[in-house]
């Protein structure tokens, strides 16, 4: 039987649920469709960073920024724990704390708000930091924690109840078409505009699109420690010097070129695996510590044992945590394009494809969502 829908998305990890609370807010009726009884895709994997100074100065900052607007509403209407802890990069070399000071010169203009803190200063706001050879930190006070896990099983049941967006979990969408959606159950739903967020499967929904698209995969290990000391909170999540390749907003450093090869002439490992670490800290006070990046055919489904041990071996260069022992382990895989910040496309006249945020789903989603339905309820009313 039909029922008819003015939104359906396919998709109910963190883009799909942001798209259906863009729609949700503006009053279409949503429905959430998601193959899983509940989802288990990249976005329950993350570290749960919500990271604006990541993104490049301009537009893609200004989305992070807004989506960390969104973050802080709904720790408030559907009860998220949302930490806002802000950053360190760490500097624990010279050419660290080149990149990241010729950085902090050009903040305010680029429209960030970063502190250079010294060695004293960054250890008396993280009891995680390694003071060896500590030469300071880039302070940023707009990154969030989130707990993925957490938030995206909350997410469904807030948006049913706050903005009756109907959820059908443990239902796979196998056709669409213009204005219809069918389910592998044999089910059909007539619906005005279909928005497919169905993250790292190309092979479902379309699949000749994505393999035009520009869009590859990327496999990422993660760790996860027990539980720490009672009490003892990492306090800002905590990056290393590795990171600063990993990032588009150092780019505009004169300085990177030289930190990217010495790391590439000491440590070629990590660039083979494309490991950078970080560490964040959940509610309970897990540390979640990571990550590699492996890119298309290098994808297998094995973790590899070498790139965990890389990870810890760079940890321990920056942090001391009171319990490094390792509750999980696990990996995710994300799309990501090759050149844009995300991918967007029509197949046909009111059906998109939104996906390939990379290694940015958590900090971009809820602002790319809400461009994309002002977009179209701006196109709706003229
Ligand atoms: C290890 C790791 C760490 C990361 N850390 C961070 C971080 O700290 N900060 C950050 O900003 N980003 C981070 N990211 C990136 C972020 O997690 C991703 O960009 C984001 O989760 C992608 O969301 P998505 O909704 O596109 O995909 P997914 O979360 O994979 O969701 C897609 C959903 O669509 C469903 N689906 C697919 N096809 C169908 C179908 N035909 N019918 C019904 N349902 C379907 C799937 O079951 C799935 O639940 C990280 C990613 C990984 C893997």
């Amino acid at each position: 039987m039909t029922q008819p829908l003015d939104v359906a998305v396919i998709g109910a990890g963190i883009v799909g649920l942001a798209h259906a609370f863009s729609a949700a807010e503006r009053g279409y009726r949503v429905t959430l469709f998601e193959r899983s009884e509940r989802a288990c895709g990249a976005s329950i994997r993350n570290f749960g960073m919500v990271w604006p100074i990541g993104q490049p100065a301009g537009e893609l900052h200004d989305i992070a920024m807004e989506s960390r607007v969104r973050w802080l509403r709904l720790a408030e209407s559907a009860g998220l724990w949302v930490n806002p802890c802000g950053s360190i990069h760490l500097a624990h070399r010279g050419d660290e704390s080149a990149v990241l000071q010729e950085f902090h010169e050009q903040s305010s203009q680029l429209g960030f708000e970063c502190d250079w803190l010294t060695a004293d200063e960054v250890l008396s706001r993280s009891p995680a930091v390694n003071p060896d050879g500590l030469l300071g930190g880039l302070f940023s006070p707009t990154e969030l924690c989130v707990d993925p896990r957490a938030a995206i099983r909350r997410l469904p049941q807030w948006l049913e109840q706050e903005h009756d967006v109907r959820c059908e979990f443990g239902t796979t969408i196998t056709s669409i078409g213009c204005g219809h959606v069918g389910s592998a159950d044999g089910r059909q739903w007539d619906a005005d505009r279909i928005v497919i967020c169905s993250g790292a499967d190309f092979e479902t929904l379309f699949p000749q699109v994505f393999l035009d698209s520009g869009l590859k995969l990327c496999k990422l290990q993660m760790m996860k420690t027990r539980s720490q000391d009672e009490g003892w909170r990492i306090g800002p999540h905590l990056a290393s010097g590795l990171t600063l390749r990993h990032y588009r907003n150092f780019e505009v450093c004169a300085s990177l070129p030289a930190l990217k090869q010495r790391i590439a002439e000491e440590s070629p490992e990590l660039d083979r695996f494309g490991i950078h670490v970080m560490a964040s800290q959940n509610e309970a006070g897990d540390v979640i510590l990571g990550d590699s990046h492996e890119y298309g055919g290098d994808i297998e489904p094995f973790n590899k044992a070498t790139i965990d041990d890389l990870m810890l071996r760079e940890l321990r260069k920056i942090i001391h945590l009171p319990n490094w022992s390792i509750a999980q382990r696990w990996n995710g895989i994300y799309a990501k394009h090759s050149s844009a910040p995300w991918f967007e496309a029509e197949p046909l006249p009111n059906v998109h494809i939104c996906t390939g945020l990379g290694g940015a789903g958590m900090t971009m989603s809820f602002g790319v969502a809400e461009r994309f339905w002002q977009r179209v309820s701006s196109d709706v009313s003229s």
